[in-house]
């Protein structure tokens, strides 16, 4: 789309991607209609922000295609199968979401996308590709699902050489137009089902990162289904499938030799069959998974023509975010870490495999997950394990299946002050020298506002414990 003046879209949504797209097109020359499903207070106000602009605003009907719509921009999360897009089907009108909107509307000299997707350590890995850019010279962000807005980015002032982009399956699923320069799909499990209707359509949702890649597909060799999805895509002449992996790599892979990752798929020096990168201790914290990160990252990087040292100085740099297996304080002679960052299974098992005797606290909304393969998995490990949140019955059944000797505390309660009392609880059951682990498996919402908002109630209630146990 070059010309907006007069064409009529729908955006469905008001929210934080659904108010600047509007306000973006309706400036563009399109003639905007907001739908919402809620009508609340809040909803009325931005309705009346909007509409101060001359942009229409239906509350209350988010289900009525109106009369006239020849694109839908819709907010990432809005479900495929609601009636609104059912009725663009039968209409043919095409729907785009917030990802879909800043690919079409960056201007024609505008910077590659590195992009990344993945069940979980999207995040870390493309603040991990930022960090390596930026070691090189490079003028980057990380941008995307990681909270900064690519509208923004790409309608914004300032120039960059490559954007380091995260990717979430819903916005993957919007973006039938995307082509990165280059991609990853970390690992695939089973997470936001309840959304994509089944593990085949979240798969194929994650794969379209992959389409039309000029340069590398990059995979996880140690999850064939991220390889499968590299083989299923249609992309350019010459891209190339470029695996990662824990062990030593095979030619076209990076891996890691002794302490050393090194990369064998992007060699400059012909003489050479493989490119020392950096060490593991390079990598922040080097635990098995976030090695897998760092590597994807390199492999990226690398894609794009980054020398091995700006590697290792951007793995160095490296600092990850807040609530992702950060060591709290240890009380006691017992250490508490918050992985309140684990969401799902697939992520609490990362952490659950990194620590030797736990209490573990979980519990939460559990997206349609089941338990049995994760609690079977760490059951040697846990010393105990403590349950909030609305579907915690759904793990004390898992346990009961798989680990039958586990001290369980089912704290049957759901309100935000649930979380100290669930420290208090892993206290008892703790010995010294063992973990506190908050890593819930579960989303927050049923409890938090976000997944920041639980892990900070979780630090601060051990603060409390070491304050207690100074006095
Ligand atoms: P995302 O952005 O995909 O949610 P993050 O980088 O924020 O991922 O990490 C979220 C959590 O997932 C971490 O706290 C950790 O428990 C887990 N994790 C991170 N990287 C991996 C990985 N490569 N494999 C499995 N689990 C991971």
């Amino acid at each position: 789309v070059t010309d907006w003046q007069g064409k009529h879209v729908t955006v469905a949504g008001l929210g934080v991607s659904g108010i600047p797209a509007a306000k973006v097109l309706h400036g563009l020359g399109a003639v905007v209609t907001v739908v919402n499903d809620g009508d609340d207070e809040r909803a009325r106000a931005q309705a009346a922000e909007l509409e101060a602009l001359g942009i229409t605003v239906r509350l209350g009907d988010g289900a009525t295609l109106p009369e006239g719509t020849e694109l839908i921009v819709t907010a990432p999360g809005w479900k495929p199968d609601k009636p609104l897009f059912a009725a663009a089907a039968a209409a043919g009108v095409p729907v785009w979401g917030d990802v879909e909107l800043a690919w079409q509307l960056r201007g024609p000299d505008a910077a590659p996308w590195l992009a990344v997707t993945g069940t979980n350590g999207k995040t870390t890995t493309v603040q991990m590709l930022a960090s390596i850019l930026k070691a090189a010279g490079l003028r980057t962000a990380a941008v995307g699902n990681i909270g900064v807005s690519l509208l923004d980015v790409v309608l914004g002032e300032e120039k960059y050489d490559v954007l380091a982009v995260e990717l979430s399956s819903y916005q993957l699923h919007w973006a039938p137009s995307l082509r990165a320069h280059s991609a990853a799909v970390l690992n695939l499990a089973p997470d936001h089902l309840d959304w994509h209707g089944s593990m085949e359509a979240y798969a194929k949702d994650k794969g379209r990162i992959y389409e039309g890649n000029r340069v590398a597909c990059v995979y996880n060799v140690a999850d064939k289904a991220t390889e499968d999805l590299v083989r299923e895509a249609d992309v350019e002449e010459g891209c190339r499938a470029v695996g990662f992996t824990l062990g030593t790599p095979a030619p076209s892979q990076l891996g890691v030799v002794d302490g050393i990752l090194v990369d064998r798929a992007f060699v400059e020096d012909r003489q050479k069959n493989a490119q020392e990168l950096a060490e593991v201790s390079d990598v922040n914290p080097p635990a098995p998974h976030n090695i897998a990160n760092a590597l994807a990252a390199a492999a990226l990087a690398r894609a794009f023509g980054v020398p091995a040292k700006a590697v290792r100085d951007g793995l160095r740099a490296f600092r990850p975010d807040a609530h992702r297996i950060a060591h709290v304080a240890d009380v006691d002679g017992v250490a508490y870490v918050d992985d309140s960052k684990a969401t799902n299974t697939h992520a609490a098992e990362a952490s659950l495999a990194a620590c030797e005797s736990i209490v573990w606290i979980a519990g939460g909304l559990a997206k349609g997950a089941t338990f049995d393969e994760l609690v079977a998995g760490a059951a040697k490990r846990l010393r105990g394990v403590v349950l909030i949140g609305a579907d915690r019955a759904l793990i004390r059944e898992a346990l009961a299946r798989h680990a039958p000797e586990v001290p369980v505390v089912d704290l049957e309660r759901t309100d935000t002050g649930a979380m100290r009392a669930a420290v208090a609880e892993a206290r008892k059951l703790a010995h010294a020298g063992d973990t506190v682990l908050l890593a819930p498996a579960c989303a927050s919402m049923d409890m938090f506002a976000n997944y920041n908002k639980r892990g900070d109630a979780f630090a601060e209630a051990v603060r409390e414990l070491g304050e207690g146990a100074g006095a």
